[in-house]
């Protein structure tokens, strides 16, 4: 008898939030913001970690930004230091586009061409498309984020243009444009995503063509946000794909889970493990410095800081989410022994 691959599902109505969810709620008002207040001031002057110099444009920025925000699932917020200060999104849209595509192919097709599990290789590997069979592993290193961006739909480039502008500025709930200036330095010097994508061409992993691929996946990573944007960003994917804020359906619940499934096992680069480890939610970093935590049900939290660690991941945003997460619950794993009395079944 052939054994039932867990990819065999049960029918899911896309269309209706599941009666039951394992989520509880973030502690109150008063809470939430002593803590946020607490984290930004233990970590605003913490030193360590070097600004992304690989894009020009991106060594330019200010290493004493940080700004932290929360949005809970009613859009309530809560945020502190530089929250005005904009910024390139980078990878932070990968789990994004990944949604977009999901939505279109359907989060199953979505998985069989581009692949869900992590690579242990750093997000640019070349080595992980020649190591594995599949060529691409998951769609949040930029092997398998430049074939997720292929397979948005529409026949043009300028029709998947839209396509991801329009989403993605859903999922922020306000109209988000690109950086001119992020966006021309590293056309000028992106030519390593110029040979993934042919490789993946060469492999027939790509669906569309490369280079206009590489230039669409290039403005999608030059879209300009705030930490604010990328909290409500979080918040929509800890909602069931429905922004807290203007309350528009963005993606539905099935592809919502998939897409943190994929954040939690891939979003930190190849440091993935510890940060499910020591964070205990899906997470997605980007090299300007930004992340966006997912507490499923709770709430979104987004950090801004430039200066990275070695694996390219902000490291005042990692103390601070990782402050945070222990205080505010938002650890999946984490359970109190129950201190009621045994009921017998
Ligand atoms: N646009 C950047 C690149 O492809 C994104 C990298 C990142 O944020 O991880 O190099």
């Amino acid at each position: 008898m052939t054994p039932l691959s867990m990819h065999e599902e049960l029918p899911f109505d896309e269309a209706t939030t599941p009666p039951h969810v394992s989520t509880g709620d973030l502690p109150v008002a008063a809470d939430v913001r002593a803590l946020v207040t607490e984290a930004y001031e233990r970590y605003r002057h913490h030193g360590s970690g070097d600004v992304a110099d690989y894009i020009p444009a991106l060594a330019q920025a200010d290493p004493d930004l940080f700004g932290i925000a929360v949005v809970g699932p009613w859009g309530r917020s809560f945020e502190i230091g530089d929250v005005t200060a904009g910024f390139s999104i980078q990878s932070v849209s990968k789990p994004f586009v990944f949604a977009l595509v999901c939505d279109t192919l359907g989060y199953e097709a979505a998985r069989v061409r581009l692949g869900v599990n992590s690579t242990g290789f750093p997000f640019d590997s070349l080595m992980a498309i020649e190591l594995n069979a599949q060529r691409t592993m998951n769609p949040l290193v930029n092997a398998g984020a430049l074939a997720t961006t292929s397979l948005v739909p529409g026949a043009t480039a300028g029709e998947k243009w839209e396509a991801i502008r329009q989403r993605l500025s859903a999922f922020a709930g306000r109209e988000l444009l690109v950086d001119d200036e992020v966006y021309a330095s590293e056309s000028a010097t992106n030519l390593r995503n110029q040979g993934i994508a042919h490789l993946l061409r060469s492999y027939d992993r790509l669906f569309f063509d490369p280079d206009e691929t590489t230039d669409l996946y290039t403005r999608q990573c030059s879209l300009e946000v705030t930490v604010h944007d990328l909290a409500v960003m979080a918040a929509t994917l800890a909602n069931g794909g429905v922004n807290p804020v203007t309350q528009e359906t963005v993606i539905g619940p099935g592809v919502c889970r998939r897409v943190l499934a994929v954040m939690a096992s891939a979003g930190l680069y190849e440091l993935s493990g510890d940060w499910l480890y020591q964070i205990g939610v899906p997470g997605k970093s980007g090299v300007s410095g930004g992340i966006i935590t997912v507490a499923p049900g709770k709430g979104g939290l987004a950090t801004y800081s430039p200066p990275l660690d070695e694996a390219g991941n902000s490291v005042r945003g990692q103390l601070a989410t990782k402050y945070l997460s222990e205080r505010l619950g938002l650890n999946l794993f984490a359970s109190a022994p129950s201190d009621g009395p045994p009921v017998q079944f």
